[in-house]
């Protein structure tokens, strides 16, 4: 029977715990062997007890916890050919020839370049005596899929990422208890966020928590900014409010490009409208905490998805990555969606952002 390994790669995210159970219990009910591999591509290139075969109560209460029970590492030896050539030796020696691999577009990208190398690397272990003739003609081809696991929801071929939901409630409930105080001291509060070059995070905490004004990377503010965003700060105090809250993407620019820091913003509320102004840098604390009914159910159809996707694909699909779009899993292939998030990516960088919206229709901007 037809042999996958699973693994997690690069920034954590809750719901990969539950993407790694539906995977191995759904290659089992589909007839097939499921593997685990440890720390990434780490355990890959690292081989031995990192990669072990998963049995259906291996994976028991995986659901519900966030983080990944199997690890993630950053691995320097995967981003050289001579590291992956081990990998790819180590994967034959367990038998495994198709792997899922659940991470972001870095870690994805790595997973597409192991399967067109790998037909390369078989015929270099086989011309240096470490595999045999029999191996190399039955390891001809790998397949894989990618999952996106990533809180930033920064996938342009999905409409949510694997993690995404849970760290939004995350952020929400951070504010909510910022509040809580803010409101007791009459304090302003700059909140940064995480999200890394995407403002996904950061928009919706603002949707969410009614913060009175925000910064992303998608919309850099012109001109003179500070003072509009005093302007607007004064107008929600002379409403009646006893708060005020500003969400910063950690990516946030002006439109020469330049970061906008938190520290900065709370310079100017100090000093322009007297406002007693703390900072909080929520962190990691976005990364944790138990995933959200919405990540365990995402995770879950997207995992046996995977699996089918798995058992449809001949030598010749292109790699694909599962997603969810307009409330439907899809399977698209994995290089077009790694090429489109780039692509948004550029036309944000540019400042093209009518570009960026119609690349990612429904994205943050529409
Ligand atoms: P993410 O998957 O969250 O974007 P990274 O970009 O850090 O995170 O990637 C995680 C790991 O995936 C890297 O440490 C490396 O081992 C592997 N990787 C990333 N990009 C590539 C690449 N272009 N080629 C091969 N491996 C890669």
């Amino acid at each position: 029977s037809k042999r996958i390994g699973v693994l997690t790669s690069g920034g954590d995210s809750q719901g990969m715990n539950a993407a790694v159970r539906a995977v191995v219990r759904m290659a089992i009910v589909r007839g097939c062997k499921p593997y685990l591999i440890y720390e990434g591509y780490q355990g890959l290139v690292s081989g031995g007890d990192k990669i072990r075969s998963a049995s259906w109560n291996d994976v028991s209460n995986f659901l519900t916890l966030g983080g990944t029970l199997i690890g993630t590492a950053r691995c320097m030896d995967f981003l050289k050919p001579e590291g992956r050539r081990i990998a790819v030796h180590n994967l034959i020696k367990h038998g495994i020839d198709t792997l899922v691999v659940i991470g972001g577009d870095g870690s994805l990208t790595g997973a597409d370049t192991l399967r067109h190398e790998w037909p390369d690397h078989v015929k270099q272990l086989h011309d240096d005596g470490k595999i045999s003739q029999q191996e190399a003609d039955k390891y001809r081809n790998l397949m894989i899929v990618g999952m996106v696991g990533s809180i930033d929801n920064d996938l342009a071929s999905t409409d949510m990422t694997i993690g995404a939901s849970s760290a939004l409630t995350r952020i929400c409930e951070s504010v909510d208890s910022i509040l809580s105080t803010a409101t007791s001291h009459r304090r302003a509060f700059v909140v940064e966020v995480m999200g890394r070059h995407c403002g996904w995070l950061a928009m919706n905490a603002a949707i969410c928590t009614g913060a009175d004004y925000l910064f992303i990377p998608e919309d850099p503010p012109a001109g003179d900014w500070e003072t509009d965003m005093c302007e607007a700060l004064k107008r929600t105090r002379s409403a009646g409010k006893r708060t005020s809250i500003v969400i910063v993407a950690e990516g946030a620019i002006d439109d020469k490009c330049n970061p906008i820091k938190s520290e900065f913003i709370k310079d100017v509320l100090t000093q322009r409208l007297g406002y007693d102004t703390r900072v909080t840098i929520l962190g990691h604390v976005q990364r944790g905490g138990s995933p959200t009914a919405v990540d365990r159910y995402l995770a879950t159809l997207q995992g046996a998805e995977a699996i089918e996707a798995i058992l449809r694909a001949t030598p010749d699909t292109p790699s694909p990555v599962i997603g969810i779009l307009e409330n439907k899993i899809t399977t698209q292939p994995l290089k077009e969606a790694i090429a489109l998030t780039k692509q948004v990516a550029k036309a944000i960088q540019d400042h093209d952002f009518q570009r960026a919206a119609e690349l990612r229709p429904r994205s943050f901007l529409t």
